[in-house]
């Protein structure tokens, strides 16, 4: 984003050269808001476009514990909308504050602003602005025994969003996004992931790189496929560190990534369905090679 807050009420924001914090953080500043208008409200609400994720780095995530758990975890906010009308409720305040001593800006803004950032009726009373955050593949530990999902061009942001949950849910190591996919940090699929965003690493990289990732991985190798020909209880999961890979929503697994598998498995089928969702199969896939390590 182009702009820093100021104090004033509505002025004209201070242009920064850089977002970057400083070595030695300054505390943020405070901007109440309450034009939709307002330039620094276009700016959080571009965040809605994928070039401008692209060009400034940035994502937007809904609700007041979800900025909590991302600043337990480690990441950068940049700014914190909060509802006005809400400040009386101490925790809203609390965060607000520490916001301010970690060098972010807060933006206090009227329901009608914090609607249109969010894109929706009855927003959350706090929205973050984060800097995005993603890992190489090969630097993923994964034990003896971790599962990588890696998903083939995924295309649909709630089936993103709801393999992050699910395999944050079921302790995977974290999730690869292979080819041209949909953007991890899109409204949707952040909202998808239910805070899980912030503790899936995610990685991403064309099909050549994941091949060459993958003849140097030393562990198993299991690709779901719709002809495949084992049943998906079948491996002996969890005995190696493993790749599990899924295909894309409409195109399945690429030849390439199937071949590149030591596995080909499937989910048996009964009735008129061609195939499960991606996050349904992905989510049984997920728990199937977990199982071992889950108990109540
Ligand atoms: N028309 C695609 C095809 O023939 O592969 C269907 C793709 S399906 C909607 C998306 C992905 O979900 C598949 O590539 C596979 O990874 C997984 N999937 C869905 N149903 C499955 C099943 N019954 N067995 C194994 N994998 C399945």
């Amino acid at each position: 984003m182009g702009v820093r807050l100021t104090r004033d009420r509505e002025g004209p924001a201070a242009p920064t050269p850089t977002p970057r914090r400083p070595e030695t953080v300054a505390p943020g500043r405070v901007k109440e808001v309450t034009s939709v208008s307002n330039p620094i409200v276009k700016d959080i609400r571009n965040l809605a476009l994928k070039k401008h994720r692209e060009e400034t780095g940035l994502f937007l995530a809904e609700g007041l514990k979800l900025a909590i758990d991302a600043l337990d975890a480690g990441w950068t906010l940049e700014t914190l909308i909060v509802a006005r009308s809400q400040l009386d409720n101490e925790l809203l305040a609390k965060t607000a504050a520490r916001t301010i001593s970690v060098g972010a800006d807060v933006l206090e803004a009227s329901d009608k602003v914090l609607a249109a950032i969010a894109r929706r009726d009855n927003p959350q009373s706090a929205i973050g602005v984060f800097r995005q955050k993603t890992v190489r593949a090969d630097k993923i530990e994964l034990g003896r025994d971790g599962l990588l999902v890696v998903l083939d061009r995924v295309r649909d942001p709630g089936n993103l969003g709801t393999i992050l949950r699910t395999a944050d849910a079921a302790g995977a190591k974290g999730v690869v996004l292979v080819g041209e996919s949909v953007d991890p940090f899109s409204l949707e699929a952040v909202r998808a992931t239910m805070g899980s965003i912030f503790s899936v690493p995610v990685a991403r990289m064309d099909e050549a790189a994941f091949l060459q990732f993958r003849r140097g991985f030393n562990g198993f190798v299991v690709g779901t496929h719709m002809r495949g020909e084992t049943d998906y209880r079948t491996p002996a999961y969890g005995k190696k560190p493993t790749l599990l890979l899924m295909g894309n929503e409409q195109a399945g697994l690429s030849e390439p990534l199937a071949a590149a598998c030591e596995t080909l498995v499937r989910i048996p089928q009964v009735g008129r369905a061609d195939s499960l969702n991606l996050a349904v199969a992905t989510g049984l896939m997920i728990f199937e090679a977990r199982r071992g390590s889950l108990s109540l």
